[in-house]
């Protein structure tokens, strides 16, 4: 498994990250533990969770999963989803902030967090106050590393700029939906990371399962798909995106490749990013998200997908 930088940072990890979000909410602890395995045994160094998956279940489920294994990985997690009804429940401030970082270290069973994202912008706290937080736990040895996630292009070049100023540690990374069959952030986001030296770590590769080919236009989800558990996942199974699949098929079946290769190796493909986020349900699907990553697609079949699923690409 390649080992990668995280933009201008020190910190090295895996081409294939494991997302932990069905863990509590999707499936078990047992099974949990089953994916776990199977990633540490796939080279799978990043581990990716959040305060807010499964209630906090995620993060138990991990922490226990890595059991004497945490030292030989990164582990992500993210602050500022709502976890509460209070006010102090969510969002980047200096209160919660320190909260929910305590939280998630207790949950997690480790005294330190690898790489702490700011899962949303809040609107209501300044940059300043955060980035400063965020300095002092690094500081103070719970946090190694911060990142961003979901920001727009301006909000990462302004954190950027109030890093530099304030002299405070820097978001390191940012995590964003980012597939063939959403590439919404090619426009602002990935060249605000490119000029900032921020490495963009994708969700949502896979389109929640779409672009494993397991799913058919007008047939239902197969039993036990994520599609078939959530209407709100289903919802993305438009037309619009069977045209790209396709499309994609066709490319794959030319190039003697399959859909889940072209992917994962067109965003393996993409120089900002160093780890691709997929999340699974089974020990089978690690297996085979990590063959996935050893295919570096050449330069014809990477133009090829590029320019089928361009934005706009479809009439
Ligand atoms: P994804 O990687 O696009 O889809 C993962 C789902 O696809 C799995 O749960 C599994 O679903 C299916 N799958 C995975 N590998 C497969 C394979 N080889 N063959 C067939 N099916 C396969 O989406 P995701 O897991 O939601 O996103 C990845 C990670 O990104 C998350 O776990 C989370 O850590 C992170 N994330 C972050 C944000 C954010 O706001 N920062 C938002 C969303 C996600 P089934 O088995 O259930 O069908």
């Amino acid at each position: 498994m390649d080992l990668r930088v995280v933009g201008s940072s020190g910190l090295q990890v895996s081409l294939l990250g494991l997302g932990c979000n069905n863990f509590g909410s999707r499936i078990g602890e047992d099974a949990a533990h089953a994916v776990v395995r199977a990633s540490l045994d796939a080279g799978v160094t990043l581990f990716d969770t959040a305060d807010s998956y499964g209630g906090g279940l995620s993060e138990e489920f991990l922490g226990r999963a890595l059991g004497d294994r945490r030292e030989d990985v990164v582990v992500a997690t993210k602050f500022g989803a709502r976890v509460g009804d209070g006010p102090y429940d969510a969002g980047a401030s200096r209160k919660h902030l320190l909260a929910a970082c305590e939280a998630s270290l207790r949950r997690l069973g480790t005294d330190y967090i690898d790489l702490y994202y700011q899962h949303f912008p809040d609107p209501m706290t300044p940059a300043e106050e955060t980035l400063e937080t965020l300095d002092a736990l690094v500081r103070s040895g719970k946090v190694r590393y911060a990142a961003s996630s979901n920001f727009a292009g301006w909000e990462i070049v302004e954190a950027e700029h109030v890093a530099r100023a304030r002299g405070t540690v820097r978001f390191v990374a940012t995590q964003q939906e980012w597939s063939l069959l959403e590439r919404g952030i090619e426009a602002e986001v990935v060249p605000a990371c490119v000029a900032c030296g921020v490495a963009v770590v994708p969700y949502f590769p896979l389109a929640s399962g779409l672009l494993t080919g397991k799913y058919e236009r007008g047939r239902p989800p197969p039993e036990g798909t994520r599609l078939a558990a959530s209407p709100r996942f289903a919802e993305r199974a438009t037309d619009q995106a069977f045209e790209l699949i396709d499309r994609l098929e066709a490319i794959a079946a030319r190039a003697g490749r399959t859909l889940l290769e072209l992917a994962i190796g067109w965003l393996a493909a993409q120089g900002v990013v160093p780890s691709v986020l997929v999340g699974a349900t089974r020990p089978e699907q690690v297996e085979a998200n990590a063959a996935a990553c050893e295919v570096v697609l050449s330069a014809e079949e990477i133009a090829a997908v590029s320019e089928a699923t361009a934005p706009g690409a479809l009439p």
